[in-house]
C-alpha cells in the first residue's frame, strides 16, 4: 500500500509540473489547469485512502465547511478584488502551517518524531522554519489583502528605525530557533510565533503603490515554503514536492515582476528599501493646466481614419468589465482595415496577467497582444494610443521624478502617439496616488465615462 500511494503521489507531483508548464503561455494554461485539477484529485483520493487515517467525519466536515465556504466565495467574488481574495488565502496557508507546527510539537508521538519535551532536533528545525515562515506570511498577507481592498493607504507607511527594528527582529528569529533546538522549550515556540507574526507585518507595512504586485508573488511565494516545511512536519513528500513547487514559481514570478518594475528583489523582500522618498513625496500635484474632453464620435472619427491604434487596458477596464466591447470595437476597426495591436504593461490591473486573463477571455487573438518591450517603440508611429481605464503604467514620472512612488518603473510611451484618449471616469489618480500629467497634454483627449459605456459608443458611433 506504501509503495502504491507513493507512485501515485509521484504521478500528481508530475501532474502539478505539468499545470506549471501549462500554465507559463496563454495558449497551453487551460490544459495545464486540467493537469493541475487531475494531480489534485489523485493527490486527495490517495491521502483519503491511506490506511493512517483513522477517521472520515473531520475531513468530510473540514471539505464541506471548506468547500460551502469556497463556493459561496467564488460565486460573488468580482473580478477586480481576486488579488484581495489571493491575498487572504495566502494568510490561511501560513496560518495552518503555524497550527501544524504546533500540533506537531505539542503531540509529537503522533507525527513519529519523537515524544513531549524530546523532539528530534532536525524535525524542530523544521517546524521552526515552517513555523516562521508560516506566521510571516500570515500577518505580511492581512496587510497585503487590507492594503488591496483599501482598508489602509497603498501608500507606503514609513517611520524611523524600521530596517534597523526588522534587522534585529530575523536576528532574534534565528537566536529563538536554536533556543528551540537546543532546550525543546514551549516559550521559544510561542516566542518564534510573535516576533514572525510582528516580522510580516513590517515587512509588508511600508511597501506601497506600484510595488504590490511584486508582495503579492512574494507572499504566494512564502506560502509555498510554509506549505513545503509542513510536508517535512508530516513527512508527505506530495506536500514538500508542490510547497517547493509553488514557493520556486512564486520566486522566480517576483523576480521577473521585479525585472519588469525595475526594482531589486531584495529591496522588497527586505520590507520596502528606499520607500522613504517615495512616502515623502510624489503625491498628486494638482491641476497642472486645463484638459481637452471629447466625445464617443470626436474618438470613432480619430479611429477610423487612423492607420494603427494602439490599445492599453488597464485596471479601469476590468472595473467595468470593457473587454467585450473592446474587442467589438477592434474587430469594427480592422474591417476598416486599421492595425490593431493591444499593449500589455507588466503590472496593469490589480494582478499578474490580470489583462491577459481579461482579453483572452473576449476571444482577443494572442497574436494582437504584445508585452511592453516588444511594443514601446511602436508608440512613436502609431496614431491613436487609446487607453482604457489605465493610469500609472503611462505615467511619465516614473521617468522624470525621483520623489514619485512609481519612479524607475518602465511605462508604456503612449504620450508618443499622435493622439491620445484616456477613457476614465473623472480625474482620479491610479493605485500608486500619483497625478498623470499625460492628461494635460495637447495630444491628448480624455473620453469621460465608465469604460464599457464608452466603448459601446464608441462603436456605435463607428457603425453609424
Ligand atoms: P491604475 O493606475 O490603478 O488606474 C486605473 C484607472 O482606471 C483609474 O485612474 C480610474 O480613474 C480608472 N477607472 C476605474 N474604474 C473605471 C471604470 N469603471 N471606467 C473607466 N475608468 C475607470 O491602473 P493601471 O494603469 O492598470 O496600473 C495598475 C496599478 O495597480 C499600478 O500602480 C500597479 O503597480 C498596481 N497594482 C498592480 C497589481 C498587479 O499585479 N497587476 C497588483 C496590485 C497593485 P477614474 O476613477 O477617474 O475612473
Amino acid at each position: 500500500m506504501e509503495t502504491l500511494s507513493a507512485l501515485l503521489y509521484l504521478v500528481a507531483s508530475i501532474c502539478f509540473i505539468m499545470a506549471l508548464r501549462g500554465l507559463s503561455s496563454p495558449e497551453t494554461s487551460r490544459q495545464g489547469n486540467i493537469y493541475g485539477m487531475v494531480g489534485m484529485t489523485i493527490a486527495i483520493l490517495t491521502t483519503l485512502a491511506s490506511p493512517i487515517v483513522q477517521s472520515y467525519w473531520m475531513i468530510v466536515l473540514g471539505i464541506a465547511i471548506g468547500g460551502a465556504i469556497g463556493y459561496v466565495v467564488a460565486k460573488k467574488i468580482e473580478m477586480t478584488a481576486l488579488p484581495q481574495l489571493v491575498a487572504a488565502f495566502h494568510s490561511l496557508v501560513g496560518l495552518a502551517a503555524v497550527f501544524v507546527a504546533l500540533a506537531a510539537f505539542y503531540s509529537p508521538e503522533a507525527y513519529g518524531i519523537g515524544v513531549r519535551g524530546a523532539i528530534a532536533k532536525g524535525s524542530l528545525v523544521e517546524m521552526a522554519l515552517g513555523t516562521a515562515i508560516g506566521a510571516i506570511t500570515f500577518t505580511g498577507s492581512i496587510v497585503a489583502f487590507a492594503k488591496l481592498q483599501g482598508l489602509v493607504t497603498g501608500k507606503p507607511l514609513v517611520f524611523p528605525m524600521q530596517h534597523p527594528l526588522n534587522a534585529a527582529l530575523g536576528v532574534l528569529t534565528l537566536i529563538l530557533i536554536i533556543w528551540l533546538v537546543q532546550s525543546n522549550s514551549s516559550a521559544a515556540m510561542w516566542l518564534i510565533v510573535l516576533v514572525a507574526l510582528a516580522l510580516g507585518f513590517l515587512l509588508i507595512l511600508p511597501i506601497g503603490g506600484a510595488d504590490m504586485p511584486v508582495v503579492i508573488s512574494m507572499l504566494n511565494s512564502y506560502s509555498g515554503w510554509a506549505a513545503c516545511g509542513i510536508g517535512f512536519t508530516l513527512q508527505n513528500n506530495l506536500l514538500i514536492i508542490t510547497g517547493a513547487l509553488v514557493g520556486s514559481s512564486g520566486a522566480i514570478l517576483s523576480y521577473i515582476m521585479c525585472k519588469g518594475m525595475n526594482r531589486s528583489i531584495f529591496n522588497v523582500i527586505l520590507g520596502g528599501f528606499g520607500g522613504e522618498s517615495a512616502a515623502a513625496g510624489g503625491a498628486a500635484k494638482g491641476p497642472q493646466g486645463s484638459v481637452k474632453a471629447g466625445s464617443a464620435e470626436d474618438a470613432a472619427y480619430i479611429m477610423k481614419n487612423a492607420q494603427s491604434v494602439i490599445i492599453v487596458p488597464g485596471y479601469g477596464m476590468a472595473v467595468a468589465q470593457a473587454q467585450h466591447a473592446l474587442r467589438e470595437m477592434a474587430d469594427v476597426l480592422k474591417h476598416e482595415g486599421v492595425d490593431v495591436k493591444y499593449a500589455i504593461h507588466p503590472v496593469a490591473g490589480r494582478m499578474p496577467g490580470h489583462m491577459n486573463v481579461l482579453l483572452a477571455e473576449a476571444n482577443v487573438p494572442y497574436d494582437e497582444v504584445f508585452e511592453l518591450e516588444d511594443i514601446n517603440r511602436d508608440f512613436g508611429t502609431a496614431d491613436v494610443a487609446f487607453v482604457i481605464g489605465a493610469n500609472d503604467v503611462t505615467n511619465p514620472a516614473a521617468k522624470t521624478d525621483p520623489a514619485s512612488p512609481i519612479y524607475g518603473m518602465p511605462i508604456l510611451d503612449v504620450e508618443k502617439a499622435k493622439t491620445v484618449f484616456f477613457i476614465k471616469r473623472g480625474m482620479a489618480a491610479g493605485y500608486a496616488g500619483v497625478e498623470n500629467e499625460l492628461f494635460f497634454r495637447p495630444n491628448t483627449m480624455m473620453l469621460f465615462g465608465d469604460a464599457k459605456k464608452v466603448t459601446e459608443e464608441v462603436v456605435k458611433a463607428m457603425e453609424a
